[in-house]
């Protein structure tokens, strides 16, 4: 049996700053709040919630205290309308994702349209989409990209969520350059952690013979290194904690890699290790 972690798994530059940003602030005595989660790690998020974090759905059930603005950004709209009622901001959004929300803003303004590759759902998107304010379009895949009405005389412009795949970027690039707009620029806002994140798990899963991708699963980040997985290793399973690790995916001998979402603590990468390796002990206490 031989159970191997990729090259990077843990916490990214991103999230261990924002995280330590919320732990600075939950030091003090005001009230501290984030509007949905700060990263998507529900584990993480819990331990926050213990310390003082008060996590809410809605802005103005804030009346006095700090807004802390989790690592995928928020929206400028909100940002103003918050600090107009005098609530303090503490911004951990990731610098990769500020670097985004820049370009989207300065294309806006100087007249491209706007297309994001990734999630609409996503509060990273969501944001971006306000920073862009006008002709702006979101788009998953090349199938969406292709159904993206441009005219021949657009100025367009290319970026993408932070945690996007290389290989979706580039499929909806090449679908919207087919589309002849007069003038295309691209942007990739890829962040460096996601990028050679997947490709230590891509590189892994080649070697393997299951693979278990462990984090929330309202991380954009970590549904993808399923997918990257997936098109690789025999098998492949999304857990959140170690409690999920199932005997039944494990044999005697076979080989196993981990990888992790960059919202995924370092101790709960340690903690389902653990518990693989005591599965196959029982197992082989059973044979024997
Ligand atoms: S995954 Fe990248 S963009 Fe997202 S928080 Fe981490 S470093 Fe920042």
């Amino acid at each position: 049996m031989s159970v191997k972690l990729a090259k990077k798994t843990g916490f990214c530059f991103g999230v261990k700053r924002a995280v330590r940003m919320a732990e600075e602030a939950l030091s003090g005595k005001r009230p501290i709040y984030s509007l949905g989660s700060i990263i998507h790690n529900r584990q993480v998020v819990e331990g926050l919630s213990k310390k003082g974090l008060k996590v809410i759905k809605d802005i103005n059930n804030i009346k006095k205290g700090v807004l802390v603005i989790s690592s995928h950004g928020l929206s400028p709209r909100k940002q103003s309308s918050i600090a107009r009622r005098g609530i303090d901001i503490i911004d951990t959004t990731c610098p990769f994702v500020l670097n985004a929300q820049r370009i989207a803003k300065r294309l806006s303004s100087e007249g491209y349209t706007v297309v994001i590759v990734g999630d609409g759902r996503h509060p990273e998107v969501k944001a971006l989409v306000d920073f862009a304010a006008r002709n702006v379009y979101v788009v998953k895949d090349r199938t969406e990209a292709r159904s993206l009405k441009l005219g021949r005389n657009d100025k367009v412009s290319i970026i993408s969520q932070t945690t996007q795949s290389k290989g979706n970027f580039s499929d909806v690039v090449k679908t919207l350059a087919e589309k002849g707009p007069k003038e295309l620029r691209v942007f990739n806002t890829i962040c460096e952690d996601a990028e050679s994140r997947q490709a230590a798990a891509k590189e892994l899963s080649a070697q393997m013979e299951l693979m278990i991708v462990i984090g929330g699963r309202n991380s954009a980040n970590t549904k993808r290194l399923l997918e990257v997985c997936s098109g690789v290793a025999k098998a492949a399973h999304l857990i959140e904690t170690e409690g999920e690790v199932d005997e039944d995916w494990i044999r005697p001998g076979m080989s196993i890699g981990i990888t992790s979402g960059a919202s995924t603590p370092d101790w709960m990468v340690k903690r389902v290790v653990k518990r693989i390796n005591s599965k196959f002990r029982k197992q082989k206490s059973k044979k024997s």
